[in-house]
């Protein structure tokens, strides 16, 4: 089989063939464009072979590649964390800009891949930047990407606040935790159906975890600090009477580029 053979083979998108092709050759993108009658070895057909069927079974593509760019960095993902999604960089962009250039101790509860608190501590050198994950899987995953683009992040494993140090207080505290609502279907859909359940759902309301995040924040947040969440498109009014009834000020919701409910900020008054 050769290379243009090989992108025609699978009733794949192109774009979606080539990348397969590439993983499983390691040939760059100018080889498969300027050499389309290159034979491929047999272990190379056969590696190929494999990911186009799982593909076609479903699979995500970031988990085929092992990698999903998030704020313009790569990161490593396994089936253990959720897949990195550009809406969390709206989560990103509200602590960026809130907080500053300044010195400030950051937490990021439920850090999955390490996305968020990777991103935060390159972008704000100047932040202390822990992150918590219940998962020991998804913390070597997280673990390998703070190395792997030299991201200065202390982590620990555990429930939410539970792991962190009995007297750690915060100047900024983001999660993207589960939130869907276990009855939902989206759950049954697409790359969603691969990811870790636990990172989804919290087999509940889906707010269940926003609740006991919130609940939380205040023992855990420097006066004037802020909570800042991730949470579903229908989920704004919800979770910014959670902010409110823990006490917390200037509530409010962002929206992503869809213009729909993404993030809801809260501070601790000052
Ligand atoms: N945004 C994800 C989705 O809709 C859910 C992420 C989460 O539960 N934290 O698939």
């Amino acid at each position: 089989m050769t290379i243009d053979e090989a992108l025609r083979r699978y009733p794949l998108p192109r774009l979606e063939s080539r990348l397969l092709l590439m993983q499983a050759t390691g040939f760059a993108p100018a080889k498969l464009v300027g050499y389309p009658e290159l034979e491929l070895t047999v272990e190379q057909e056969a590696a190929y072979r494999g990911l186009a069927e799982r593909r076609l079974a479903g699979e995500p593509i970031a988990y085929l590649l092992g990698e999903r760019e998030f704020y313009g960095r790569p990161f490593r993902v396994s089936p253990a964390v959720l897949i990195p999604r550009p809406e969390t960089e709206h989560l990103v962009e509200a602590a960026l800009a809130r907080i500053g250039r300044r010195p400030a101790r950051v937490v990021d509860l439920g850090c999955g891949s390490g996305a968020i608190a990777v991103t935060l501590a390159l972008e704000a050198p100047e932040w202390q930047v822990s992150a918590v994950d219940v998962s020991e899987a998804a913390l070597v995953v997280a673990r390998a990407n703070a190395v792997q683009l030299a991201a200065p992040v202390t982590f620990y494993q555990g429930s939410w606040y539970a792991p962190l140090p009995k007297t750690a207080v915060f100047d900024l505290i983001v999660s993207n935790p589960p939130y869907i609502a276990a009855a939902d279907h989206h759950l049954e859909q697409g790359d969603v159906r691969f990811e870790p359940r636990l990172a989804l759902t919290d087999e509940d309301d889906g707010l269940s975890c926003l609740r006991e995040i919130a609940a939380g924040a205040p023992d855990r947040l420097l006066p004037g600090g802020w909570l800042m969440v991730e949470h579903g498109y229908d989920q704004g009014g919800a979770v910014r009477a959670l902010f409110r009834a823990a006490g917390l000020a200037e509530v409010e919701t962002l929206s992503d580029l869809a213009g729909l409910d993404r993030v809801t900020l809260g501070r601790k008054a000052g």
